[in-house]
């Protein structure tokens, strides 16, 4: 490709650490309840498990053992990470794409598809859209092209930035997109972004093979799976991972992802700051059979088991899953999740409310498409405080999951209170009468259970002034 400026070269971390066969045999073993017990004590200590204890508890499959992950993934939910959820909106800036992924609609062969990439008054229209719905974290999603060299994909984010809307303007961008050389990963970090999210889609090897022909860039395994170790080398500290669960063994994926974690834990000193595990979904032209789709009962418990084993990642759901299942899995530590999702181009102005019309336009369907302020007053309603906070990247505070984890206090100072000024903010500005209401009470309730002292009357001053004036983006 012609912006890859030095040769393709991997990163010093770039060997195949994915050992199909000794994955297999791992998912062979046979479950132990004591071993099970001692793999939730040692995560509930804060620990990161080894790939090897991981397997301990996939092999876990009674029901008793399996509802005692569930419940240590909620305790640890509960009692270390706190109540509050994340919240972010993808938006799909083109869909041209020279790879050929047999599950996605954007896949070069798929005729049926309309390409379509945003010119920088479309993403001006889009990104005022999501403002005035009170977004104020996106995640920029590209195909692989030619066209979105890091050049233009630095052009787009610093685009993004630079658009303000009444009260709003979009203060952490994340990027998906292909992985990059060195040179391309500094480009990009000039614009200022977040997280760069790489999926390895499936850590299996023929798999990997079979639906991404060797004749494409994405056919290249190594490349990919080293891609977010070349952007740590390159300086960007906040890298994301996931696997598409569907296309293999979703017990051989998570032990992918714990391999992977580990993998960069090693050779950077920090592990990737998020996963996510997005669960293959009917898309145009594609034919879903002889998948492994993946079960709801399974989904659950490889959410909790990933929790369990990966402490200090934050975990993404998104709105490719039901609304019920958003509801059951958020509980096992989910911290971030998308609301009021569109991922057709140019579908948050121009898409109508029916799924079927935007097929031709969007890579797969999606299982929540709720407005942010529903899922908002759901979240308040089942205790949890929806926070668009950006705190910790604009202060430079990275890796801010593992400092919640393991700073004391960290939650209590930081994080719950920049939640809170920033649920005031949407709560001033976008929030409907009903959200506005759950989420006063819910604000109330929170101030209730904080220590009384200096941090708190600040808060309080805050959150007085977001209300009254026109003064935002406080935080702490
Ligand atoms: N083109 C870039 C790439 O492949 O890395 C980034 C964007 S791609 C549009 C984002 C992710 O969507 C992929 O990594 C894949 O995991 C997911 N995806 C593709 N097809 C899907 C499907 N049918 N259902 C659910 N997720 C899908
Ligand atoms: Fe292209 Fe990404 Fe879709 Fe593959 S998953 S066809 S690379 S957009």
């Amino acid at each position: 490709m012609s912006w890859v400026t030095d040769e393709n070269k991997l990163s010093e971390a770039g060997y195949d650490f994915i050992d199909d066969d000794y994955l297999h045999r791992l998912m062979r073993r046979k479950a132990d309840r004591a071993e099970v017990r001692d793999m939730i004590a040692k995560s509930m200590s804060k620990q990161p498990l080894a790939v090897e204890e991981t397997a301990a508890l996939l092999a876990a499959d009674s029901p008793e053992l399996v509802e005692e992950i569930f419940d240590a993934a909620r305790r640890l939910k509960r009692d270390v990470y706190g109540n509050r959820i994340v919240l972010f909106a993808p938006l799909y800036i083109g869909n041209e794409c020279t790879n050929d992924c047999q599950y996605c609609a954007f896949r070069r062969s798929n005729r049926d598809v309309v390409r379509r990439t945003l010119d920088a008054g479309e993403i001006r229209s889009q990104v005022e859209a999501l403002l005035s719905k009170g977004h104020k974290r996106l995640i920029l999603v590209f195909g692989e092209h030619r066209r979105y060299s890091p050049e233009y994909v630095a052009q787009c984010v610093r685009e993004v930035y630079s658009i303000r809307l009444d009260h709003g303007n979009i203060r952490r961008v994340n990027i998906n997109a292909a992985p990059l050389d060195h040179a391309g990963y500094r480009t990009v970090k000039g614009s200022g972004i977040g997280t760069f999210q790489i999926f390895q889609e499936t850590y299996h090897h023929a798999t990997y093979g079979l639906v991404h022909p060797r004749n494409t860039r994405k056919g290249d395994y190594l490349w990919r799976l080293d891609g977010v170790a070349r952007a740590m080398e390159a300086g960007l500290d906040d890298v994301g991972i996931g696997a598409l669960f569907g296309l293999y063994d979703w017990k051989f994926e998570v032990l992918g992802l714990v391999a992977h974690a580990l993998h960069l834990q090693k050779h950077f000193k920090v592990g990737p700051h998020t996963i996510s595990f997005p669960r293959l979904r009917p898309a145009c032209g594609v034919d879903l059979n002889g998948s492994h789709l993946t079960s709801d009962e399974d989904f659950k418990r490889l959410v909790a088991i990933l929790r369990l084993s990966v402490p200090y990642t934050g975990l993404i759901l998104t709105a490719r899953e039901r609304p019920e299942i958003r509801r059951e899995v958020m509980a096992f530590g989910v911290s971030q999740i998308d609301a009021g999702s569109r991922i057709e181009l140019g579908g948050y102005t121009e898409a109508g409310d029916s799924q079927t019309q935007a097929r031709e336009r969007e890579q797969f369907e999606l299982g929540d498409i709720r407005a942010l302020d529903v899922v908002m007053r759901e979240l308040m309603t089942d205790g949890y405080i929806p926070s668009f906070c950006t705190a910790c990247y604009r202060l430079g505070r990275t890796g801010e999951h593992f400092m919640e984890f393991a700073i004391p206090g960290f939650i209590q100072t930081l994080c719950t209170p920049n939640a809170l000024s920033t649920l005031m903010e949407y709560l001033a500005d976008y929030g409907s009468q009903e959200t506005y209401a759950a989420g006063k009470a819910l604000v109330r309730s929170e101030l209730d259970k904080m220590p009384e002292g200096r941090r708190k009357q600040e808060l309080i001053d805050r959150l007085r002034r977001i209300e009254e004036t026109d003064e935002r983006d406080l935080y702490f």
